[in-house]
C-alpha cells in the first residue's frame, strides 16, 4: 500500500499536530508525535524499504479485549477487532485464532473494555461560546479525550457549523464528528437571537426545508416559538427531504407534536410540561407532581406508540437547578480542561444568580422529578437518547456526556441502557445506525478502550486509555494539549 505524505499544521492552541493523507493519520496529535512523524518522513525519503513496512500497513489489531455489543447490550469476552484505515473490518471471537497480518500496529488490549465511540446527541458548536469569544474548534480535542467520537447538534448558526463540520473533518485527528442542525426554529420573535431562526408562517416552511438540505443539515430543531401550523409543516416537509425533525417545545404541544409525527423531544421538559395538570400552580408544583396521573399516562403511552426518541439532558437541568449548591457543578473536577475565556463566562453566569439556599430542598425535589420522569419513560420502553447541551454553564464538552450516563443511571436506566442511549440510539436518531453507535465489520472505527468495566459501575467510563475516532489512535493526555487554557 502507498505511504500518505504527513503534514504538519498548527491548531488554534499553537500546538503542532499531524494528519497523514486526508483523513487517516495513525499517530496521535502530539508536538512529540510531528517530530517523530516528520523525522519518519525523513527517513522514508532515505530508506523506503522499511518505511513501507513499518508506516504503509492500514490495519490496527486490538487484541483479547471484552468489547461492548451494543445491540444486546453485553460484555463479549475475549475479541480481537481489525480495523482497516477508517473501517471496521472483523471483529473475531477467541483472539488467540487470529494472526495479524504482518506490518499491522498490534495493541494488547486484553483486561481491557472496548465501547463505541460515543455520541453526544445535544450539543451547541457556536450558542455559548460566542459570548465566551471562542469557537467550536477550540473545545473540539476535549470532546475527543472524553471518548465522544460524534457530535449531534441541535440548534446553531447554519454557516458556521459548516465551517466547523469541515474543520472537525479536516483535523479528524483532534476533532469529533459533526452533524449539524438547523438553526433553532422560532415565532416572530426568535428567544435566541443568535442562534434562532424566524418561521412564523407555514408557507415559507417548503423553501426554507430544501434551503436546510441544501446546507446538509441532519436536523430540524423547532424551538419554543413555533406554534401547530408551522410545526406540522416542518415535519411533513422535513420528512419529504429525509430530515429528522426535533423540539425543544413550548407554544406546540407535546400531544400535538407527537400525533403530528414528531422524531424526538429535547429535554426532559418537552414532555413534563405538558403532564402538568390542569389549573392553579402553586409555588414548586414541580417538585412534587404526580407522574401517574391519566393525562401523564395518555401522553407517555402515546409518545412509546408513536416511536418518538426523548433525549432528557438532565445534566444542564441539574447544573440550572442545584448551579450554586453543589461543587460538584461549579468545581467540577473535569474544569481544569475548560478555557479561561468559557470558565469566566460561566463563572459570570453563576454570579447572577438568585438561587437561595433556603429553597435548595424544593428545586433537589424537582430534579429528583425529572429524573423519575426519564426513568418511567424508559420502563415504558421509549427509546432514550443520551444528550448534554454543552456548552451551556458548567456542561463541560464532552466529559458531560460522562456525567448524563450517571444521571441516566441514577433515573433507572441499567449501565448497559445508559451505554446504549450514547451509541446505539443516538446513531439512530442521525440515520448513522449503518456507519455508528456499535463495534461492528463494515461500519466507522470509532472506538473508547477503557481499563474498567463500565457495566460493573458506569463511573467506568471515565477510566478511558485510548480513543479511536476513523481508525486514528489518540491519548487523552495528548488531545487536552490541544485545548488553549486561556
Ligand atoms: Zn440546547
Amino acid at each position: 500500500m502507498p505511504y500518505r505524505t504527513i503534514e504538519t499544521f498548527t491548531t488554534e492552541s499553537g500546538a503542532a499536530a499531524v494528519a497523514t493523507g486526508k483523513d487517516r493519520s495513525r499517530i496521535a496529535a502530539s508536538p512529540l508525535a510531528a517530530l517523530l512523524s516528520v523525522s519518519l518522513a525523513l527517513a522514508l525519503l532515505v530508506c523506503p524499504a522499511w518505511g513501507e513496512a513499518k508506516v504503509s500497513s492500514d490495519t490496527i489489531v486490538l487484541r483479547g479485549g471484552t468489547v461492548f455489543d451494543a445491540h444486546t447490550g453485553t460484555m463479549v469476552p475475549d475479541q480481537t477487532i481489525v480495523i482497516s484505515g477508517d473501517r471496521i473490518e472483523r471483529v473475531i471471537p477467541n483472539s488467540t485464532a487470529f494472526d495479524p497480518p504482518a506490518g499491522s500496529q498490534v495493541m494488547d488490549v486484553r483486561g481491557k473494555y472496548i465501547i463505541p465511540g460515543l455520541i453526544d446527541g445535544h450539543v451547541h458548536i457556536t450558542h455559548q461560546l460566542n459570548l465566551a469569544h471562542m469557537t467550536g474548534d477550540e473545545v473540539f480535542p476535549l470532546f475527543l479525550a472524553a471518548g465522544v467520537t460524534s457530535l449531534r447538534d441541535v440548534g446553531d448558526t447554519i454557516m458556521t457549523q459548516k465551517l466547523l463540520a469541515r474543520y472537525a473533518e479536516a483535523n479528524s485527528g483532534s476533532c469529533p464528528r459533526v452533524f449539524m442542525c438547523s438553526p433553532l426554529i422560532d415565532g416572530s420573535q426568535p428567544f435566541h437571537q443568535d442562534i434562532g431562526w424566524a418561521v412564523p408562517d407555514p408557507e415559507k416552511v417548503p423553501d426554507f426545508v430544501a434551503d436546510m438540505a441544501a446546507w446538509g443539515v441532519t436536523t430540524l430543531k423547532l424551538y419554543v416559538g413555533t406554534e401547530r401550523p408551522v410545526g406540522k409543516r416542518i415535519i411533513e416537509e422535513g420528512h419529504n427531504h429525509g430530515l429528522i425533525v426535533t423540539a425543544h417545545l413550548g407554544l406546540y404541544s407535546a400531544q400535538d407534536a407527537v400525533a403530528d409525527g414528531i422524531d424526538c423531544l429535547e429535554h426532559i421538559w418537552s414532555v413534563f410540561d405538558y403532564i402538568i395538570p390542569d389549573g392553579p400552580r402553586p409555588e414548586g408544583y414541580r417538585s412534587s407532581m404526580d407522574l401517574t396521573t391519566p393525562k401523564a399516562q395518555d401522553l407517555i403511552n402515546s409518545i412509546a406508540q408513536h416511536h418518538v426518541r426523548v433525549d432528557p439532558t438532565l445534566t444542564i437541568f441539574r447544573n440550572s437547578l442545584l448551579l450554586t449548591d453543589l461543587e460538584a457543578v461549579w468545581k467540577n473536577p473535569d474544569l481544569a480542561h475548560v478555557p479561561a475565556r468559557l470558565q469566566r463566562r460561566w463563572e459570570a453566569h453563576r454570579a447572577g444568580q438568585d438561587l437561595k439556599p433556603e429553597t435548595f430542598d424544593l428545586r433537589k425535589r424537582e430534579f429528583d422529578k425529572y429524573q423519575e420522569l426519564t426513568g418511567i419513560l424508559y420502563r415504558a420502553g421509549i427509546t432514550i437518547l443520551a444528550g448534554t447541551d454543552t456548552p451551556e454553564p458548567y456542561v463541560i464538552p464532552g466529559f458531560s456526556l460522562l456525567d448524563e450516563l450517571e444521571r441516566l443511571v441514577e433515573s433507572g436506566l441499567t449501565p448497559a441502557a445508559a451505554l446504549q442511549a450514547a451509541t446505539i440510539n443516538n446513531a439512530g436518531i442521525l440515520k448513522q445506525e449503518t456507519q455508528l453507535g456499535s463495534i461492528t465489520p463494515g461500519k466507522l472505527a470509532d472506538l473508547v478502550v477503557l481499563s474498567a468495566d463500565p457495566l460493573a459501575d458506569i463511573r467506568n467510563v471515565r477510566q478511558i486509555e485510548q480513543v479511536i475516532r476513523g481508525g486514528i489512535v489518540s491519548d487523552p493526555q495528548e488531545l487536552f494539549k490541544l485545548v488553549p487554557t486561556e
